[in-house]
Protein backbone atom coordinates (compact mmCIF):
# COMPACT_ATOMS: atom_id res chain seq x y z
CA UNK A 1 0.00 0.00 0.00
CA UNK A 2 1.10 3.66 -1.08
CA UNK A 3 1.83 6.27 1.94
CA UNK A 4 -1.39 8.40 2.52
CA UNK A 5 -1.03 11.71 0.78
CA UNK A 6 -0.48 14.33 3.67
CA UNK A 7 -1.70 17.89 1.94
CA UNK A 8 -4.85 18.78 0.65
CA UNK A 9 -3.46 18.85 -3.19
CA UNK A 10 -1.75 15.70 -2.98
CA UNK A 11 -4.83 14.19 -1.98
CA UNK A 12 -6.91 15.28 -4.51
CA UNK A 13 -4.33 14.34 -7.32
CA UNK A 14 -4.17 10.82 -5.35
CA UNK A 15 -8.03 11.13 -6.03
CA UNK A 16 -7.41 11.27 -9.87
CA UNK A 17 -4.60 8.99 -10.07
CA UNK A 18 -7.36 6.57 -9.11
CA UNK A 19 -9.63 7.51 -11.61
CA UNK A 20 -11.99 10.04 -9.77
CA UNK A 21 -13.48 12.71 -11.11
CA UNK A 22 -12.21 16.10 -10.31
CA UNK A 23 -15.24 17.55 -9.30
CA UNK A 24 -16.29 14.55 -7.47
CA UNK A 25 -12.83 14.14 -5.55
CA UNK A 26 -13.10 18.15 -4.55
CA UNK A 27 -16.39 17.22 -2.99
CA UNK A 28 -15.49 14.44 -1.79
CA UNK A 29 -12.54 15.83 0.43
CA UNK A 30 -14.73 19.34 0.87
CA UNK A 31 -17.35 17.07 2.93
CA UNK A 32 -14.77 15.58 5.16
CA UNK A 33 -12.85 18.75 6.15
CA UNK A 34 -16.10 20.80 5.93
CA UNK A 35 -14.61 23.54 3.32
CA UNK A 36 -15.72 24.77 0.41
CA UNK A 37 -14.23 24.31 -2.86
CA UNK A 38 -12.81 27.25 -3.53
CA UNK A 39 -10.70 26.62 0.30
CA UNK A 40 -9.58 23.59 -1.38
CA UNK A 41 -8.32 24.93 -4.41
CA UNK A 42 -6.49 28.05 -2.50
CA UNK A 43 -5.06 25.77 0.04
CA UNK A 44 -3.13 22.73 -2.04
CA UNK A 45 -0.53 22.93 0.41
CA UNK A 46 -2.93 22.52 3.70
CA UNK A 47 -1.62 19.60 6.16
CA UNK A 48 -3.95 16.74 6.06
CA UNK A 49 -3.91 14.64 9.47
CA UNK A 50 -4.19 10.60 9.00
CA UNK A 51 -7.24 10.19 9.79
CA UNK A 52 -8.89 12.18 7.10
CA UNK A 53 -6.49 11.25 4.33
CA UNK A 54 -7.77 7.39 5.58
CA UNK A 55 -11.48 8.34 4.85
CA UNK A 56 -11.41 10.53 1.89
CA UNK A 57 -9.57 7.43 0.10
CA UNK A 58 -12.15 5.17 1.40
CA UNK A 59 -14.71 7.72 -0.21
CA UNK A 60 -12.97 7.75 -3.45
CA UNK A 61 -12.63 3.78 -3.53
CA UNK A 62 -16.72 3.94 -2.95
CA UNK A 63 -17.46 6.23 -5.59
CA UNK A 64 -14.99 5.06 -8.01
CA UNK A 65 -17.11 1.74 -7.58
CA UNK A 66 -20.02 2.95 -8.40
CA UNK A 67 -21.94 4.56 -5.38
CA UNK A 68 -23.61 7.86 -5.79
CA UNK A 69 -21.84 10.88 -4.81
CA UNK A 70 -24.95 12.14 -3.39
CA UNK A 71 -25.29 9.05 -0.62
CA UNK A 72 -21.36 9.60 -0.01
CA UNK A 73 -21.89 13.73 1.05
CA UNK A 74 -25.93 12.62 2.14
CA UNK A 75 -27.24 15.55 0.22
CA UNK A 76 -28.35 16.83 -3.31
CA UNK A 77 -29.65 20.07 -4.52
CA UNK A 78 -32.90 19.67 -6.12
CA UNK A 79 -35.07 22.63 -7.88
CA UNK A 80 -33.02 24.97 -5.23
CA UNK A 81 -32.99 23.54 -2.51
CA UNK A 82 -31.16 21.24 -0.54
CA UNK A 83 -32.42 17.41 -0.09
CA UNK A 84 -30.62 14.80 2.68
CA UNK A 85 -30.28 11.93 1.11
CA UNK A 86 -29.91 8.21 1.91
CA UNK A 87 -29.82 5.12 0.07
CA UNK A 88 -33.21 4.46 1.42
CA UNK A 89 -34.19 6.89 -1.41
CA UNK A 90 -33.55 7.76 -5.09
CA UNK A 91 -31.00 10.04 -5.63
CA UNK A 92 -33.02 13.02 -6.98
CA UNK A 93 -32.80 13.90 -11.00
CA UNK A 94 -32.56 17.03 -12.64
CA UNK A 95 -34.75 15.50 -15.41
CA UNK A 96 -37.33 15.19 -12.70
CA UNK A 97 -37.00 19.07 -12.14
CA UNK A 98 -39.06 19.02 -15.74
CA UNK A 99 -42.09 17.64 -13.89
CA UNK A 100 -41.36 20.42 -11.22
CA UNK A 101 -41.69 23.21 -13.38
CA UNK A 102 -44.69 21.99 -15.20
CA UNK A 103 -46.48 21.54 -11.92
CA UNK A 104 -45.51 25.22 -10.51
CA UNK A 105 -46.88 26.57 -14.32
CA UNK A 106 -49.84 24.90 -13.89
CA UNK A 107 -50.67 26.16 -10.08
CA UNK A 108 -50.06 29.47 -10.91
CA UNK A 109 -52.94 29.32 -13.48
CA UNK A 110 -55.05 27.36 -11.51
CA UNK A 111 -58.13 29.11 -9.77
CA UNK A 112 -58.02 27.56 -6.56
CA UNK A 113 -57.29 29.45 -3.36
CA UNK A 114 -55.28 26.67 -2.27
CA UNK A 115 -54.63 24.20 -4.83
CA UNK A 116 -54.61 20.58 -3.35
CA UNK A 117 -51.38 18.60 -4.73
CA UNK A 118 -50.50 15.09 -4.71
CA UNK A 119 -46.86 13.32 -5.20
CA UNK A 120 -47.25 9.46 -5.45
CA UNK A 121 -44.26 7.69 -4.31
CA UNK A 122 -42.10 10.85 -3.15
CA UNK A 123 -39.00 8.84 -1.91
CA UNK A 124 -36.84 12.25 -0.32
CA UNK A 125 -39.65 14.49 -0.78
CA UNK A 126 -37.88 15.95 -3.72
CA UNK A 127 -41.19 16.41 -5.99
CA UNK A 128 -43.25 17.67 -2.91
CA UNK A 129 -40.78 20.08 -1.27
CA UNK A 130 -39.79 21.69 -4.63
CA UNK A 131 -43.71 22.08 -5.29
CA UNK A 132 -44.45 23.17 -1.03
CA UNK A 133 -41.61 25.60 -1.58
CA UNK A 134 -42.18 27.45 -4.49
CA UNK A 135 -46.09 27.50 -4.36
CA UNK A 136 -46.69 28.55 -0.99
CA UNK A 137 -50.19 28.19 -1.24
CA UNK A 138 -50.66 24.54 -2.15
CA UNK A 139 -51.43 21.78 0.26
CA UNK A 140 -49.23 18.74 -0.36
CA UNK A 141 -49.44 15.47 0.20
CA UNK A 142 -47.19 12.71 -0.58
CA UNK A 143 -46.87 9.02 -0.38
CA UNK A 144 -44.26 6.29 0.03
CA UNK A 145 -44.71 2.74 0.17
CA UNK A 146 -41.08 2.77 2.45
CA UNK A 147 -41.33 4.03 6.01
CA UNK A 148 -37.72 4.22 5.35
CA UNK A 149 -38.19 7.19 2.79
CA UNK A 150 -40.36 8.73 4.07
CA UNK A 151 -38.64 9.16 7.44
CA UNK A 152 -35.89 10.98 5.04
CA UNK A 153 -38.65 13.01 3.26
CA UNK A 154 -40.11 14.34 6.74
CA UNK A 155 -36.96 15.10 7.91
CA UNK A 156 -36.19 17.20 4.65
CA UNK A 157 -39.32 18.71 5.52
CA UNK A 158 -38.87 20.04 8.84
CA UNK A 159 -35.35 21.09 7.95
CA UNK A 160 -36.89 23.22 5.24
CA UNK A 161 -39.55 24.99 7.32
CA UNK A 162 -42.42 22.68 5.01
CA UNK A 163 -44.88 20.35 6.30
CA UNK A 164 -46.78 18.30 3.44
CA UNK A 165 -49.25 15.39 4.70
CA UNK A 166 -47.18 11.68 4.57
CA UNK A 167 -49.02 9.14 3.68
CA UNK A 168 -47.53 5.29 3.78
CA UNK A 169 -48.94 2.79 1.38
CA UNK A 170 -48.89 1.36 -2.00
CA UNK A 171 -49.25 4.15 -4.62
CA UNK A 172 -53.64 5.29 -3.75
CA UNK A 173 -54.06 2.72 -1.44
CA UNK A 174 -52.12 4.98 0.81
CA UNK A 175 -54.72 7.83 -0.24
CA UNK A 176 -57.78 8.12 1.47
CA UNK A 177 -61.17 6.88 -0.59
CA UNK A 178 -62.69 10.50 -0.64
CA UNK A 179 -59.84 12.66 -1.12
CA UNK A 180 -59.50 15.13 -4.67
CA UNK A 181 -56.44 16.39 -5.85
CA UNK A 182 -56.16 19.40 -8.68
CA UNK A 183 -52.81 18.19 -9.64
CA UNK A 184 -51.14 15.10 -9.01
CA UNK A 185 -47.80 14.13 -9.66
CA UNK A 186 -45.50 11.28 -9.70
CA UNK A 187 -41.99 9.92 -10.42
CA UNK A 188 -42.52 6.41 -10.27
CA UNK A 189 -40.23 3.34 -11.03
CA UNK A 190 -40.26 2.81 -14.82
CA UNK A 191 -37.07 0.97 -15.90
CA UNK A 192 -37.88 -2.06 -17.47
CA UNK A 193 -37.09 -5.40 -15.59
CA UNK A 194 -34.29 -6.34 -18.30
CA UNK A 195 -32.80 -3.02 -18.71
CA UNK A 196 -28.81 -2.82 -19.22
CA UNK A 197 -29.15 0.33 -17.61
CA UNK A 198 -30.05 -1.14 -14.07
CA UNK A 199 -26.70 -2.83 -12.75
CA UNK A 200 -25.05 0.61 -12.96
CA UNK A 201 -28.22 1.86 -10.86
CA UNK A 202 -27.65 -0.96 -8.39
CA UNK A 203 -26.96 1.33 -4.93
CA UNK A 204 -30.19 2.78 -5.11
CA UNK A 205 -33.39 1.05 -3.89
CA UNK A 206 -34.56 -1.31 -6.57
CA UNK A 207 -38.23 -0.45 -5.31
CA UNK A 208 -37.90 2.64 -6.64
CA UNK A 209 -36.16 2.25 -9.88
CA UNK A 210 -37.94 -0.83 -11.47
CA UNK A 211 -41.18 -2.44 -11.15
CA UNK A 212 -40.09 -5.17 -13.13
CA UNK A 213 -42.06 -6.73 -16.27
CA UNK A 214 -41.98 -4.15 -18.88
CA UNK A 215 -41.74 -0.93 -16.66
CA UNK A 216 -44.95 -0.03 -17.02
CA UNK A 217 -46.79 -1.56 -14.11
CA UNK A 218 -46.73 1.70 -11.47
CA UNK A 219 -47.42 4.54 -14.36
CA UNK A 220 -50.82 1.90 -15.37
CA UNK A 221 -51.65 1.38 -11.39
CA UNK A 222 -51.21 5.42 -11.18
CA UNK A 223 -53.14 6.36 -14.40
CA UNK A 224 -56.22 3.68 -13.39
CA UNK A 225 -56.42 5.24 -10.39
CA UNK A 226 -56.05 8.27 -11.01
CA UNK A 227 -59.79 9.83 -12.29
CA UNK A 228 -61.27 8.16 -8.86
CA UNK A 229 -58.71 11.12 -6.96
CA UNK A 230 -58.84 14.02 -9.23
CA UNK A 231 -61.37 16.58 -9.02
CA UNK A 232 -62.87 17.79 -12.12
CA UNK A 233 -60.61 20.22 -14.18
CA UNK A 234 -57.48 18.51 -12.81
CA UNK A 235 -54.34 17.68 -13.53
CA UNK A 236 -52.08 14.04 -14.27
CA UNK A 237 -48.61 14.77 -14.26
CA UNK A 238 -45.81 11.74 -15.04
CA UNK A 239 -42.49 10.99 -15.58
CA UNK A 240 -41.21 8.00 -17.34
CA UNK A 241 -38.35 6.82 -19.25
CA UNK A 242 -37.36 8.22 -22.63
CA UNK A 243 -38.92 5.64 -24.97
CA UNK A 244 -42.25 5.11 -23.03
CA UNK A 245 -44.28 8.35 -23.99
CA UNK A 246 -46.48 7.00 -26.58
CA UNK A 247 -47.10 4.27 -24.09
CA UNK A 248 -48.00 6.75 -21.21
CA UNK A 249 -49.99 9.20 -23.57
CA UNK A 250 -51.99 6.22 -24.53
CA UNK A 251 -52.88 4.81 -21.61
CA UNK A 252 -54.13 8.74 -20.32
CA UNK A 253 -55.80 8.72 -23.40
CA UNK A 254 -57.76 5.66 -22.96
CA UNK A 255 -58.67 6.76 -19.39
CA UNK A 256 -60.18 9.69 -20.31
CA UNK A 257 -57.68 12.16 -20.18
CA UNK A 258 -57.55 15.18 -22.38
CA UNK A 259 -55.07 17.88 -23.37
CA UNK A 260 -52.10 15.08 -23.42
CA UNK A 261 -49.25 16.83 -23.97
CA UNK A 262 -45.30 14.97 -23.13
CA UNK A 263 -42.20 17.71 -22.06
CA UNK A 264 -38.75 17.19 -22.67
CA UNK A 265 -35.74 17.08 -20.20
CA UNK A 266 -32.98 19.24 -20.21
CA UNK A 267 -31.11 16.22 -22.17
CA UNK A 268 -34.12 17.28 -24.88
CA UNK A 269 -35.50 13.41 -23.66
CA UNK A 270 -39.43 13.39 -23.76
CA UNK A 271 -39.49 12.67 -19.81
CA UNK A 272 -43.33 13.29 -18.81
CA UNK A 273 -46.01 13.34 -19.86
CA UNK A 274 -49.19 14.57 -18.51
CA UNK A 275 -53.38 15.28 -19.17
CA UNK A 276 -56.49 16.62 -17.85
CA UNK A 277 -59.19 15.78 -16.34
CA UNK A 278 -62.19 17.44 -17.10
CA UNK A 279 -64.51 15.36 -14.62
CA UNK A 280 -68.27 15.47 -14.38
N1 LIG B 1 -34.54 8.53 -14.13
C1 LIG B 1 -33.94 7.44 -13.42
C2 LIG B 1 -32.86 6.82 -14.26
O1 LIG B 1 -33.13 6.36 -15.35
C3 LIG B 1 -34.94 6.41 -13.01
C4 LIG B 1 -35.92 6.95 -12.06
C5 LIG B 1 -37.17 6.18 -12.04
O2 LIG B 1 -37.26 5.00 -12.37
N2 LIG B 1 -38.20 6.83 -11.66
O3 LIG B 1 -31.73 6.81 -13.87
Amino acid sequence: MTSLPRTVGAALAAARAQGLDRLDAQLLLGHRLQRDRAWLIAHDDAALDAAAARAFDDDCRRRAAGEPLAYLVGEREFHGLRLRVTPDVLVPRPDTETLVDWALALLRDSAAAAPQVLDLGTGSGAIALAVAHHHRASQVAATDLSPAALAVAQANAQRLGLAPAWLQGAWWRAVPADARFDLVLSNPPYIAAGDPHLPALRHEPLLALSPGGDGLGALREIVAGAPAHLAPGGWLLLEHGWDQADAVAALLRSAGFEAIETRRDLADRPRCTGGHWRGG
